[in-house]
């Protein structure tokens, strides 16, 4: 899940992450009344959307008087903002934060992820900040300081001390204090489940402080449970109401660029059943995990949300009988085309517990458009030659 900028640095101050003070507004007279509070003489007032590249798409702006803040809300709230991080059909303002301006001396990047590879969090860090650290990884990967974390021992000092040598600070206030600041930074990772947690820039001011002017952070999906006191951060209008609606009936959907519509039961056969599909010359539209006890319900549901979206040419629905039984999903998949049109080829493979029962629930029903199939690479290949025929149908 991820969170914005301004309940990050929400999350920030509890733990003595620095961050440049400011407040929340939704409205062009709250943005002028936070700046007011604020005083000063520059004030930032910055779109609040859950993806970055704001500055450079207009969605950052630098102001010098009161009047100017509440022109620059005025033009922010309400505007759809496009950035590299958005797609072409960008993201609508809801609010904006109005920050303190900060006289910037210096710009580094830093973040915590977790490296799947090692299983553990990994530091990296950066001399040049406000950078996109993947066109750095991509074009010059040994810029990227990288200090892993073993969380049995947690954030040693030593650590700090690698960190603020590699990047070159040689102040020794300077060097405390950045300490300090990953070491906060560490304890707010590992203490919330945090997936990732990303700075950039982290700035240096001329009075030698570190300050985080930008924050990104995201929780582990998996460990929400544990920290319900998140969960009325959650903005749904930044999520995909389809993979949202999916959550809410035990379905893991994502949606995708492809045209063949997946319904697996597992992760492991879902990405199995992907591949299959593209070495066949096809492209999945989805993926779908309807999980290990998938009611008919569940089913109708998948189905409904596969088929809303428009480049669905056929669906591949594969599924292994193992705790889920084939007949359910056979019934599920005829409950599912009373109540939804099924306008495209279904290919349908179901092995495993019940499998003949659930051929014969299929034969019997006489659905048009099903297409039945004896293994996975048979599936997969008659799917893609179901979504090329099906093509420009719709
Ligand atoms: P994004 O990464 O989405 O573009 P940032 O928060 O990193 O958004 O802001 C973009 C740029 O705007 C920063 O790199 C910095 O130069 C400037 N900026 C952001 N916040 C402030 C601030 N409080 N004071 C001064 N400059 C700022
Ligand atoms: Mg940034």
């Amino acid at each position: 899940m991820n969170i914005h900028e301004y309940q990050a640095k929400q999350i920030f101050a509890k733990y003595g992450v620095p961050a440049p003070r400011g407040f929340i507004a939704n409205t062009p007279a709250q943005a002028l009344k936070n700046a007011q509070e604020l005083g000063g003489k520059v004030w930032v007032v910055k779109a609040q959307i859950h993806a970055g590249g704001r500055g450079l798409g207009g969605g950052v702006k630098i102001v010098h008087s009161l009047s100017d803040v509440k022109k620059a809300a005025t033009e922010l709230l309400g505007m759809t903002l496009v950035t590299h991080q958005t797609g072409p059909e960008g993201k609508l303002v809801r609010k904006v934060y109005v920050e303190e301006g900060i006289k910037i001396v210096d710009e580094l990047y830093l973040s915590i992820v977790l490296d799947r590879a090692i299983e553990m969090p990994i530091i990296l860090a950066l001399k040049e900040g406000g950078v996109d650290i993947e066109t750095v990884a991509a074009k010059s990967p040994e810029k990227i300081i990288k200090i892993p974390i073993d969380p049995d021992f947690g954030y040693q000092g030593y650590q700090g001390r690698e960190l603020v040598f590699a990047l070159g600070i040689k102040d020794k206030r300077e060097q405390y204090k950045l300490q300090n600041f990953v070491k906060a930074l560490y304890n707010l990772y590992i203490e919330n489940d945090v997936q990732m947690v990303e700075i950039n820039p982290l700035v240096k001011t001329k009075t030698g402080s570190f300050l985080a002017l930008d924050a990104k952070l995201q929780f582990d999906d998996s460990a929400m449970a544990r920290h319900p006191e998140f969960e009325e951060m959650r903005d749904i209008h930044e999520e995909n109401a389809d993979e949202r609606e999916a959550s809410l009936y035990g379905l893991s959907y994502i949606s995708l660029e492809g045209e063949i519509g997946c319904m697996v039961n597992g992760a492991g056969l879902a990405m199995g059943t992907m591949d299959t599909i593209n070495y066949m010359g096809g492209n999945p539209a989805n993926f779908l995990d309807v999980g290990g006890n998938a009611n008919p319900e569940a089913v109708a549901k998948g189905f409904e949300i596969i088929l809303r979206n428009k480049n669905v040419k056929a669906i591949f629905i594969n599924i292994f009988g193992g705790i889920v039984r084939c007949d359910r999903i056979a019934n599920g998949i005829i409950e599912a085309t009373k109540t939804v049109e099924v306008n495209v080829p279904v290919v349908v493979r179901l092995d495993g517990t019940n499998a003949i029962e659930a051929a014969d629930i299929l034969r019997h029903a006489n659905i048009d458009n099903i297409i039945t199939a004896t293994d996975l690479a048979d599936g997969a290949k008659k799917a893609v030659e179901a979504a090329n025929n099906s093509q420009g149908k719709k």
